[in-house]
């Protein structure tokens, strides 16, 4: 059994954690900014909690992080009580924060330097994915060091992939935010239209489900979508940084996203209006209202 160090018990990661204390067995130390939620942890788990980043990374051998954007990341990581101050040679940092790539090949040079190893390696499939320990996990970095830390992602993952050199796990989250957007969009677009129309929705829906229009977001938020319901699933903060650091990408490696720059703009819209906190299916509030 590893010694594993989890920083961050949010929605994500405290689910997450739990799996890896649950099914893979192994000794958990857990850090968390607010204490209450890793006193919360340890009286569920089996596991130790630590004051810093820093403690908890000490003897740790893998170290697993879950926090909000790449500020917050430089934080835990390369700031004074930080986990790459007390990291040991040998360790293995995994990240499952959905950030830039730039900040996932920054980390994975400063952990080379302590002669460590980094993965960069965000999740799709939302809470109901952590919990269920059934995440799609996406990872970037060197192939010897995803073979040693995939028996313990496998914890709270259905699919897991190296997708290339450090980075390129965030690269393919990207891609999945791209394409969920315009799913989204072309989703709120269809409701709105049928309900303008005068159709049946829910036959209408239940009709087309079978076709070739059909998606997880048609399966999955059609009927909340009509009834204006966002008030869970991943919120609209989250997906508008995770639009900024596409569109930054983007502007980068010259890839032109059109739909997806004009659905970032939509969220804006919906910030303004004060549903930060919403679902991202809450796109069609902006359909309702014009
Ligand atoms: P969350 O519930 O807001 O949790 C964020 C966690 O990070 C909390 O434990 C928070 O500590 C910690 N944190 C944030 N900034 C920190 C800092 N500067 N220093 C130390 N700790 C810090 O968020 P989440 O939903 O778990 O999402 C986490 C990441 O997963 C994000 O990058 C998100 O985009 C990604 N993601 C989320 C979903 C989803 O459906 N929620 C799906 C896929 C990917 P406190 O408790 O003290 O605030």
């Amino acid at each position: 059994m590893s010694k594993v160090a989890w920083i961050g018990l949010g929605v994500m990661g405290y689910p997450m954690a739990g799996h890896i204390r649950e099914k893979g067995g192994h000794d958990l130390i857990v850090y968390n900014r607010t204490p209450e939620k890793a006193a919360k942890w340890t009286d569920q788990y089996d596991g130790e909690t630590a004051a810093t980043p820093a403690e908890a990374a000490q003897n740790a051998d893998f170290i697993f992080m879950c926090v909000g954007n790449d500020d917050d990341l430089r934080q835990v990581t390369l700031g004074p009580d930080g986990v790459f101050s007390t990291l040991k040679e040998g360790a293995i940092v995994v990240d499952n924060t959905t950030a830039s790539a730039g900040i996932a090949r920054e980390l994975h040079e400063a952990a080379k330097g302590k002669g460590a190893g980094f993965l960069d390696a965000p999740v799709s499939g939302g809470q109901a994915g952590a919990e269920g320990g059934v995440l799609t996990v996406m990872v970037g970095g060197d192939e010897d060091v995803y073979a040693k830390a995939e028996p313990v992602i496998q914890c709270f993952a259905r699919a897991l992939n190296l997708m290339g050199p450090a980075g390129s796990g965030q690269l393919t989250k990207m891609v999945n935010q791209i394409c969920v957007v315009g799913v989204i969009q072309g989703l709120a677009e269809g409701l709105h239209f049928a309900k303008q129309a005068g159709l049946d929705i829910p036959k209408a829906m239940d009709t087309i489900t079978k076709g070739a229009a059909q998606s997880w977001q048609m399966e999955n938020r059609w009927e909340t979508m009509i009834r204006d319901e966002f008030d869970y699933g991943f919120a609209v903060d989250w997906m508008r940084k995770d639009l900024a650091i596409c569109m930054d990408e983007a502007r980068q490696n010259g890839a032109s996203l059109p739909v997806t720059a004009m659905i970032e703009q939509f969220y804006n819209e919906i910030q303004r209006a004060g549903g930060n906190r919403w679902d991202s299916s809450s796109l069609i509030t902006l359909l309702e209202r014009s």
